[in-house]
């Protein structure tokens, strides 16, 4: 039996040489950076460092770019800091986004009254600039729409959203967690005002995220206390976890022109192999370049996604779906569900997720073993053979 990792949009494997630049920070580089002597300098140098690989990475400037502890922190930021400085106003987000925006956009509209416009998505899961342009009002103050959607892949059209927000003077933020480790971002040329990172989602450490916000922007403090990334984000830094962030992005970039079309050729090979071998079989998402190059998502009626998991587990396969049972209740995907998927497609769901480690050899696995799985389940279900 194999062992085949194909999700890689929940985490990436840490590039071994990630850690060994992190591990002296664990160790024998252990100054506070904060602290005003020499040896405490060489913690404050690690952290600029990593600011600038971070930087030069999204064509940002190093002053741009702030440290969190993940993803959702930094999404976190972007809404409420915003929402807190325009002191109310509107917010426009999509049907579609992480929990990270989707309950901060809730917790506002809870605590703060805001007025939240969550936009729906074509069938493809993207947005339509004219559902966009409708929603817009004076008192729009953010529009937060994701890069690349981390469940069916789909990306958004976000050079245009961008020059309209511009445009209107209103704050554009992305949620690039899955995006930036896929693709070429350039902050500038895209009208970004705001944008969140995730290190662990690009071969880098657990726990680190970094926030861009366009220099001369004002958002609220997010984090209180000390006076570390410029007293925005009090707490003493995660020196080893930044380090691993800087490095990690600068070699993700590095490898992005070879890596985008390897895995653009295996995902497209993966994807025409299963709708060919598992009749009805359904591709979730957007094709080609409009598609994450590492992202696969299907729905096969007559099949639970959560038994499917079980049966590739026991092949070594490990995957994902979007029928997560949450606390004894199988909610389907609201992803899925917002692309206008029945109960049952989305329930039937599966994500397969590729990175460096996944090959050519793995792939004719998935491809051998998946449609056999599909059709043993289907045999015992009565909704199929109904
Ligand atoms: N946003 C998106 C699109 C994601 O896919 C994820 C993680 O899966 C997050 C935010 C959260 O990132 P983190 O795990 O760093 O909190």
């Amino acid at each position: 039996m194999q062992n085949v990792y194909l999700d890689h949009a929940a985490t990436t494997p840490m590039d071994p040489e990630v850690l060994e630049v992190m591990t002296p920070y664990f160790t024998e580089t252990f100054g506070n950076p904060s602290s005003i002597y020499s040896f405490a300098s060489k913690s404050r140098a690690a952290i600029e460092k990593a600011r600038e690989q971070v930087a030069v990475a999204l064509n940002a400037l190093p002053e741009e770019i702030f440290f969190t502890s993940s993803g959702t922190e930094a999404d976190n930021w972007a809404l409420k800091g915003t929402f807190e400085k325009a002191k109310g106003g509107h917010i426009i987000t999509t049907q579609i986004e992480h929990h990270a925006v989707l309950y901060t956009g809730e917790y506002l509209e809870k605590t703060g009254g805001a007025d939240v416009t969550y936009l729906p998505v074509d069938a493809e899961g993207r947005v339509r600039m004219e559902d966009l342009r409708a929603v817009v009002t004076d008192k729009t103050a953010l529009v937060s729409i994701m890069f690349a959607n981390n469940e069916i892949g789909t990306i958004q059209p976000i050079e245009e959203i961008g020059r309209f927000c511009r445009e209107r003077g209103i704050l554009f933020h992305t949620d690039a967690v899955q995006a930036a480790a896929q693709v070429d971002i350039d902050v500038k040329a895209l009208s970004i005002d705001m944008m969140s990172l995730s290190a662990h989602k690009m071969y880098g450490p657990k726990g680190t995220g970094a926030f861009y916000l366009r220099r001369g922007l004002k958002l609220e403090n997010f984090v209180h206390g000390g006076g570390q990334e410029k007293g925005k984000r009090a707490s003493t830094e995660n020196v080893a976890g930044i380090v691993g962030m800087g490095v990690a992005i600068e070699k993700m970039k590095t490898r992005l022109p070879q890596e985008k079309p390897r895995l653009s050729a295996l995902r497209d090979r993966l994807i025409d192999g299963v709708l060919k071998a598992i009749p009805h079989a359904k591709l979730n998402g957007a094709r080609g370049e409009e598609r994450l190059p590492n992202n696969a998502n299907f729905s096969f009626i007559g099949v639970e996604g959560e038994t499917l998991l079980l049966d590739l587990d026991a092949k070594g396969i490990s995957a994902s779906t979007g029928s997560a049972c949450t606390s004894g209740s199988l909610e389907p995907s609201h992803v899925l569900m917002a692309l206008g998927l029945t109960h049952e497609e989305a329930h039937g769901s599966l994500r397969l997720t590729l990175g460096r480690g996944t090959s050519d050899a793995q792939i004719d696995y998935v491809l051998d073993v998946l449609p056999q799985i599909v059709a043993k389940r289907r045999e015992m279900s009565p909704i199929w053979r109904a």
